[in-house]
C-alpha cells in the first residue's frame, strides 16, 4: 500500500472525463487499496481516481463513524435520483473550502465491486451526497462547479494564491 498525492484545484487533471475500467485486474485493485489508504490518511470520506491523477472510473467512499465501512465502486453510475437537500461540502482537492451544495437526497447507484460483480446500492443523506460528489469527479465536475460564478471566482483566486505560496 502507498499514499498517493492528491491533485489540487485548479489542476486541469480534475477536469477530464475518466475512462471506464475495462478489466478489473491486480493493478486496479492496487489503485483501489492505495486510494482507500490515502482517503483514510487525509482524512476524507471519499476519493475519486482523478484526484490521484488516475483517469479511471473508480471511487472509494466511507461515511461511517467507525471508518470501517469502505465502499470501492468501479464504473459507478447513478441510475435513479430523487428529492433535494443542501449540505456543506468540502473536497480533498479543494482544501480549506466548505460550501453548501444542493443535490438529490436519495440515489440508486449501479457499479462493480473489486471482484467484478455488479451491484446496486441505494443511499440517502450523507452517503447519497458523497456518492454524487465522487461520481461528479469522474465526469470532471467539482463541487465548486455547482456554486455561483462569484463564489467560484473567489475560490479559484484563493487556490491560485495558495499554489503561488506553496509552489
Ligand atoms: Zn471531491
Amino acid at each position: 500500500m502507498a499514499l498517493l498525492k492528491i491533485v489540487e484545484y485548479p489542476d486541469t487533471r480534475l477536469k477530464g472525463l475518466a475512462q471506464p475500467v475495462a478489466r478489473i485486474d491486480r493493478e486496479i485493485r492496487q489503485l483501489a487499496d492505495d486510494m482507500a489508504e490515502t482517503m483514510y490518511d487525509a482524512p476524507g470520506i471519499g476519493l475519486a481516481a482523478p484526484q490521484v491523477a488516475a483517469g479511471q472510473r473508480l471511487i472509494v467512499v466511507d461515511v461511517s463513524d467507525g471508518r470501517n465501512e469502505l465502499l470501492t465502486l468501479i464504473n459507478p453510475e447513478i441510475i435513479e435520483k430523487s428529492g433535494e437537500e443542501e449540505m456543506k461540502e468540502g473536497c480533498l482537492s479543494v482544501p480549506g473550502v466548505l460550501e453548501t451544495v444542493r443535490r438529490a437526497d436519495r440515489v440508486k447507484v449501479r457499479a462493480q465491486d473489486v471482484s467484478g460483480k455488479t451491484l446496486e446500492l441505494e443511499a440517502d443523506g450523507l452517503l447519497a451526497v458523497c456518492l454524487q460528489h465522487e461520481i461528479d469527479h469522474l465526469n470532471g465536475v467539482l463541487f465548486v462547479d455547482h456554486l455561483s460564478r462569484l463564489k467560484q471566482n473567489l475560490i479559484r483566486r484563493k487556490a491560485e494564491k495558495r499554489m503561488r505560496q506553496h509552489g
